[in-house]
């Protein structure tokens, strides 16, 4: 669905995290008017969301205080591309096997939260992926989370040491790491072709 201009509306859930590193990359897409989304009239007017980086139990709560969990769940009815980076794969995973608060539930993925240990444990390394780009990524992870196992449908992307850290089912898609802290645009792109 595009709007008037032919502009993609893609928006990034502006509730809490790195809403500003991942509007300012989406700015330098050609063809993307960039919104952030705070209300639900809003999320429902968009052609892809990116759920952003932050605490999953804050974003989560405010998801349901506001709202805004239905607004999502109606875009994914409509197989609105949705991705979710880090706390962003935690509220889209319908299993998490050390919470047992769930948020969105939409992804068939079983996630760990901060799977790495904590903030001090965080790290950037490099990963070859290759549905995304033919050269290696930048990934940067923070707390991050992993997921342990996926069900029928989901394509896994990419592992770090034998755990999943990206995997895409149909117009959703889940990274452990930050591409919006990083120069690399492939996963936007990526995302967008969805
Ligand atoms: N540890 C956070 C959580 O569990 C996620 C961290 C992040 O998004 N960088 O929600």
């Amino acid at each position: 669905m595009q709007q008037g201009d032919g502009n993609l509306r893609v928006g990034v859930l502006g509730v809490q995290g790195s809403v500003k590193e991942h509007m300012d990359k989406l700015k330098l897409i050609k063809g993307i008017e960039a919104v952030e989304a705070k209300d639900r009239d809003t999320i429902l007017t968009l052609d892809a969301l990116i759920i952003p980086g932050g605490e999953s139990t804050a974003i989560g709560k405010i998801l349901v205080d506001f709202g805004l969990k239905d607004a999502i769940l109606k875009l994914n009815e409509r197989k609105v591309p949705i991705w979710g980076t880090c706390a962003g794969m935690i509220l889209m995973a319908k299993h998490i096997v050390n919470d047992e608060r769930i948020h969105l539930g939409i992804m068939d993925i079983t996630v760990r939260r901060n799977a790495y240990g904590s903030q001090i444990d965080s790290f950037k390394t490099r990963l070859m992926i290759p549905a995304v780009s033919e050269n290696e990524i930048e990934a940067v992870f923070i707390r991050a989370p992993y997921i342990e196992s996926v069900g029928d449908g989901v394509r896994i992307l990419a592992k770090y040491e034998g755990k999943i850290v990206a995997a895409q089912q149909d117009n959703l898609l889940a990274t452990s790491f930050h591409p919006e802290l990083t120069d690399d645009l492939s996963f936007y792109r990526y995302f967008l072709r969805l």
